[in-house]
């Protein structure tokens, strides 16, 4: 089908943090596969699990005890602070499951539709209720009839949600992302989220985070709200980072949240399988035994820091923001063309929100990467700025 449109890159092969096309030509990656490939490609612990799991046992159903399913649920809850996991294949998946402990919630308040809280900007993911929660009209446009019980709030903005607080008595959970990563790397204020945490607190609603994009190191901290000291979401879920490339997602859920699905409730032929669990169980134990989430914080820090020195002053850059290898920089126009000038300098990079170039680079970055980076996307956004004078 057409609906990833032109691609004009082939990419066969991969180590480390670079990869090389069909023409065996090398790109330092900076995008990580959208955030995926958090240990750069065929990091040797992760093909190594991949490779004895596949010698061992590939699949068998959720109607069987998966042993790599519970070991990871136990890794995930002990890290994370949650208590419960439900495994699913992709991000959408795992949202979808968030939005179902919300509706299951209302439904056991008796409510004829509850309501989700969700922001503009936001990106939940393409099946039909999560690209309902999505606040980008593209990706709902064509679709409709979209599912019904969503309210949409501005992002970083408490004052909106308090306004909906007396207008509306079937709200059952606010669904947010801690940064938003396809919105343009936005960075809420740093008392957003535990604003939303006394607030849930005071309404008796969930507070769901959505961590596809920003868990598994990739901020700084295995997951984002662990920024915040204390602060603990009812229900989080994350993919992307967690398998570095093999399929699966995760929504973890506490206290109450974590009893709402009882047998029957959900489910997945795939979620959890053993083969994906073993991914994501040699993924999470690389993050611990290389330090790989420090070396998030640090080089997000000192990427940043480079950038902004680059481009001080810098016509048409209206920001540049970053949370650990979370990173954008915001122009004052659409500069899509960025994307290829980038790859003619043999670096892979985004562009999302139509004006924010997003750097995503693996964790395992070095520093002499980190300043190729810096200094090749900071003399194309100069020589774009200047061709756009
Ligand atoms: C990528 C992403 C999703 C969707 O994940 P898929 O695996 O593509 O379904 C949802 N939420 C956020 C924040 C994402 O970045």
């Amino acid at each position: 089908m057409q609906n990833y449109g032109n691609r004009t890159l082939t990419l066969v092969r991969g180590e480390g943090n670079y990869l090389w096309d069909d023409s065996d030509r090398r790109y330092l990656d900076a995008l990580s596969g959208i955030a995926v490939c958090g240990l750069g490609h065929c990091h040797p612990a992760v093909t190594q699990a991949i490779q004895e799991q596949a010698n061992t046992l590939l699949h068998v159903s959720n109607l069987y005890n998966i042993p790599p399913q519970e070991q990871l649920a136990e890794k995930l809850v002990t890290l994370s602070g949650m208590d419960n996991v439900f495994f699913s294949n992709s991000g959408a998946e795992a949202n979808e499951a968030a939005i179902k402990l919300a509706r299951k919630l209302g439904n056991e308040r008796g409510l004829a539709c509850p309501k989700i809280i969700v922001t503009e900007g936001a990106f939940h993911g393409r099946t039909l209720a999560t690209l309902t929660a999505t606040g980008n009209p593209k990706v709902q446009q064509g679709f409709a009839p979209l599912p019904e019980g969503f309210l949409r709030v501005p992002y970083n903005d408490v004052a909106a949600i308090e306004k909906l607080v007396g207008k509306h008595d079937d709200i059952v959970a606010i669904l947010v992302e801690p940064v938003q990563g396809e919105g343009g790397i936005r960075i809420p204020d740093a008392d957003y989220l535990p604003r939303l945490r006394s607030l849930c607190d005071q309404q008796d609603w969930m507070l769901m985070l959505d961590e596809i994009q920003t868990a598994n190191g990739r901020s700084g901290k295995l997951f984002a709200y662990q920024h915040h000291d204390g602060l603990l979401p009812d229900v989080v879920t994350t993919a992307k980072g967690l398998g570095n490339g093999v399929p699966i997602g995760a929504c973890l859920a506490r206290g109450k949240a974590a009893e709402l699905f009882t047998a029957g409730a959900h489910g997945s032929t795939f979620g959890g399988n053993p083969l994906a669990c073993r991914a994501a169980l040699a993924v999470l134990e690389t993050l611990e035994n290389e330090w790989l989430i420090e070396r998030a914080e640090r080089l997000g820090t000192q990427l940043l820091d480079q950038l902004n020195s680059e481009l001080a002053g810098c016509a048409h850059v209206k920001e540049i923001r970053g949370l650990g290898l979370l990173i954008g920089i915001e122009l004052d126009r659409p500069c899509g063309e960025l994307v290829e000038l980038a790859r003619n300098q043999g670096l892979l990079i985004n562009v999302t929100a139509g004006n924010v170039v997003r750097l995503l680079p693996p964790l395992t970055l070095t520093d002499a990467e980190s300043t190729l980076i810096a200094t090749t996307v900071a003399t194309l956004v100069r020589d774009f700025a200047q061709q756009a004078a």
